[in-house]
């Protein structure tokens, strides 16, 4: 069986710059507000969920393994 994971954005850091939705319109939504809400926030290891981390403007989402908590995005430096 693949990875879970625990998806979460900072909405105190979010700018609603809507990228995250354009990546994954399946994995995050914009609220009335422009925040960004993760639809599911377990979720299995799923490319476009990384791909939305990876390119997100100011790095609000976090992934971490569901079991572990380890950082899956941004990596443990
Ligand atoms: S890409 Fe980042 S800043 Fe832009 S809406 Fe998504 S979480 Fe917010």
């Amino acid at each position: 069986m693949g990875d879970r994971w625990h998806v979460e954005v900072d909405r105190s850091v979010c700018i609603g710059s809507g990228m995250c939705v354009n990546h994954a319109p399946d994995g995050f939504r914009l609220d009335t507000a422009r925040q960004s809400h993760p639809e599911h926030p377990e979720t299995d290891a799923n490319e476009r969920v990384l791909a939305a981390a990876e390119g997100c403007p100011v790095e609000a989402i976090m992934i971490t393994l569901l079991d572990s908590g380890e950082a899956v995005f941004p990596p443990d430096e």
